[in-house]
């Protein structure tokens, strides 16, 4: 067996790039915060989903498939989704129809599945492990790690305490600010303006929080309430990674204060030196050169890129967005614009469709790839390696895994002159041979469309019993 190629990955921690090392080669582990379930996911929640999941298919490239432990958490506990549940379902509330727990089920899981059907568009693996947040708050059967028992044990270890009705963790621990380098002057200026009385410390978090009888609550030792955002990441990660592990991922924004909060609440209730080894952050997405926000009225949803003409007055297939994510490298800020979409489908059109084959991974797209992710360069080796595929079939070879590993996948080239042509109008000539009983021309017709990546599939009409044909784009 080749020798695995080492891992350079930049690390938030360390604000350095070092070789990687995991602690077991035959467990790597690596946690990404997910979404929150209550509205449709923005292009720039896209960028570290498809950004990790580039690390996950290079890990499993290096280590072996069942060798690599991949956990994005859903949170489907947080206020944004209660505030929903009753926009959505105030009047069945009101009436009684529907409890405020079922309104905030449907919120969620409506969201969660287009979520699912947003990032399997743009070419993405399920991760490992999907647990949700509702499903860690109380101690488990199974024993995994939950948020009540962190949150009791960082009271026993005098990391945290109650007051005013919450639990809160004393920030005054001596390591608190290691990721985001913050020093606590900034920290309080920063916590200033909303210094609650009941803090020990400004810039002190909560924990669990009391809920009053129309918000979800669980039972703890501190009444009936609900934890806090950062807690619940502390306990899926060590609840399926155990409480060191190798990678945590997510976005820039998320350093201070999520991540930092989660360090110190891993590492203050477990005792432990460090949560994860190295920490990878991507960088910011804008749109058309401008922060994204709903004020300013460009807040672009995966779903509306995939399925609406909002933005360029078109549709953009998964796989144009996930070429145009990658080739700006991770950490460096991105601007997500029409132009960038239509340069990322021209290089697509040029590429050969990627079918199912044995073949090795280009050297120069592996090698780029293990320079911390720099899909800029891998890119442009898949590109120059595509070039070599019109002549040299171990080059074809060697692209198809190639860009497997970056998850990129070339559509039919044919295919738009296909629908130029007029698929309908190709079945109906289809259905007249099929009618005069000239079945191998019908036949070739069929097989025709299939060679270009359009799948017939016929059927009958329930109400005249006529044959109806239907057609999809099989990949
Ligand atoms: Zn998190």
């Amino acid at each position: 067996m080749a020798e695995k190629p080492v891992l350079t990955l930049y690390n938030t921690l360390t604000r350095s790039k070092a070789p990687f090392a995991p602690i077991a080669p035959d467990n790597v582990r690596l946690y990404v915060c997910g979404p929150t379930v209550y509205d449709f996911a923005h292009i720039g929640n896209a960028r570290p989903v498809i950004v990790f999941d580039v690390l996950f298919r290079l890990l499993r490239h290096v280590y072996g498939e069942s060798n690599v432990t991949y956990v994005r958490n859903i949170t489907d506990v947080d206020d944004k989704i209660n505030a929903r549940a009753l926009r959505d379902f105030g009047h069945d509330i009101e009436a009684g129809t529907v409890s405020l727990n079922e309104a905030i089920r449907r919120v969620t899981e409506k969201t969660a599945d287009q979520f699912h059907a947003d990032v399997a568009a743009l070419g993405t693996l399920p991760p490992t492990h999907e647990p949700r947040a509702t499903e860690f708050v109380q101690k488990r059967q199974d024993g995994r790690a939950d948020m009540v028992t962190l949150i009791e044990r960082l009271i026993a270890r005098g990391h945290a305490y109650e007051a005013g009705g919450e639990v809160l963790f004393d920030t005054s621990w001596a390591e608190y600010g290691e990721l985001s380098k913050r020093n606590l002057d900034e920290q309080q200026a920063g916590a200033r303006v909303a210094v609650d009385s009941h803090k020990k410390n400004p810039g002190d978090f909560v924990l669990w929080k009391q809920s009053s009888p129309e918000e979800p609550g669980w039972d703890s030792p501190w009444g009936r309430g609900r934890p806090g955002w950062h807690i619940e990441c502390s306990a899926m990660s060590a609840a399926y990674l155990g409480e060191t592990f190798d990678i945590h991922g997510g976005g820039l924004d998320l350093i201070f204060p999520h991540h930092e909060n989660e360090i110190a609440q891993s590492r203050c209730a477990h005792g432990t030196s460090v949560m994860a080894n190295v920490w990878m952050h991507n960088g910011f997405v804008q749109v058309e050169g401008r922060k994204m926000s709903k004020s300013e009225g460009n807040f672009v949803t995966i779903h509306d890129l995939l399925e609406t003409d909002t933005f360029g007055g078109r549709t953009w297939p998964g796989e144009v967005l996930r070429l145009a994510m990658l080739m700006t490298h991770y950490r460096e800020p991105i601007d997500f614009s029409v132009k960038r979409l239509e340069e990322a489908e021209r290089l697509l059109a040029k590429w050969p469709v990627a079918e199912a084959g044995e073949g090795s991974v280009d050297p120069a797209v592996l090698a780029a790839l293990a320079d911390d992710l720099n899909t800029v360069a891998a890119v442009q080796a898949l590109h120059a390696l595509a070039h070599r595929a019109s002549t040299d079939p171990a080059a074809a070879a060697s692209f198809r895994a190639s860009a497997a590993l970056l998850g990129v996948k070339p559509k039919k080239a044919e295919i738009s002159e296909v629908l130029e042509a007029g698929v309908e109008s190709i079945i109906q000539l289809r259905l007249e041979m099929l009618k005069a009983k000239n079945f191998a021309e019908a036949d070739r017709i069929r097989d025709d469309l299939l060679s270009k990546g359009i799948q017939l599939k016929d059927g009958k009409d329930p109400a005249t019993g006529e044959r109806v044909t239907t057609w999809e784009v099989r990949r």
